[in-house]
């Protein structure tokens, strides 16, 4: 049965982002989901969200774009204001928005650190902060914050990134402490590695010697991600903060 909630997820126009709305919507729990995202195809958000609401196809859930650099402050705080004057709630807040600028430190410039905090963890400290205020007024929430195997094990040539990841998971936590008596929880995801058009740039080697470190001995789908958080988004979750689940076929344990 529907309980008309509202849902935002960011970075949310394709891959793992793009999963987690699928999987939300066919809770039908869900009356709206945005996504949040600095582009999408065609740059016409309305387009990119009905198109997306079609493909999804789940009755009474409707698919809303709102286009937002999740590095920016400002455009966070526009997102929630959005968000609160069309559907006045927000139940649960996914910050997936992420890239990677991958170099060795050596050769690792300035830009490329800056950008991947800012848009990998900057963006949660934004959204998290503007979006608790409404969370609070409605006595709880849920908060579920996309991390990686690599910001707990580092991985050589992602200082920037896993920098940024191990960055979202001590902030989950403190944040969990913070919030847990305002009923809102708040949890991390670390995928391992996941086809997307993130990983679609491994080479063919790359992508073997990777295998070979998984237990599953093969790449996560997006689909793998999605499910836990959408887990993690539920009621039956609701005694569960503070963690980091690792999805990633048994890399990291
Ligand atoms: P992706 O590149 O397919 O999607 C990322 C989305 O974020 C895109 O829609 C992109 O437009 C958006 N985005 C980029 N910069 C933005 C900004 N400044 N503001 C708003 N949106 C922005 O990547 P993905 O693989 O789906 O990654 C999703 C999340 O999962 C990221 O946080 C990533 O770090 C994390 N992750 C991915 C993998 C993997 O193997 N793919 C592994 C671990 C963690």
């Amino acid at each position: 049965m529907s309980e008309n909630k509202v849902a935002l997820v960011t970075g949310g126009s394709r891959g793992i982002g793009r999963a987690i709305i699928e999987e939300l919507a066919q809770t039908k729990n869900y009356s709206d989901i945005v996504f949040s995202d600095i582009a999408c195809q065609g740059d016409d958000f309305e387009v990119c969200a009905k198109q997306m609401e079609n493909e999804i196809g789940v009755d009474g859930v409707h698919i809303h774009g709102f286009k937002a650099d999740a590095s920016s402050f400002n455009d966070a705080q526009a997102t929630i204001d959005f968000i609160m004057e069309r559907f006045e709630r927000l139940d649960v807040v996914v910050n997936n928005a992420g890239i990677t600028r991958d170099n060795l430190l050596l050769r690792m410039s300035e830009e490329e650190f800056d950008s991947v905090i800012n848009i990998n963890l900057k963006s949660v400290f934004n959204y998290t902060k503007a979006a608790i205020r409404p969370m609070i007024k409605q006595k709880g929430g849920t908060i579920v914050n996309i991390a990686s195997v690599v910001g707990l094990i580092g991985n050589a040539g992602q200082a920037n990134y896993s920098a940024s990841k191990a960055g979202v998971i001590g902030f989950t936590k403190t944040m969990a402490k913070e919030l847990a008596s305002r009923n809102i929880t708040v949890n991390a995801v670390a995928p391992g590695f996941i086809e997307t058009p993130m990983t679609a740039k491994l080479n063919d080697n790359q992508r073997e010697a990777l295998q070979k470190n998984i237990p599953l001995s093969r790449l996560g789908k997006p689909e793998d991600i999605a499910k836990v958080v959408r887990f993690l988004s539920s009621a039956d979750a609701n005694y569960i903060t503070g963690q980091v689940i690792t999805v990633d076929g048994g890399m990291v344990m």
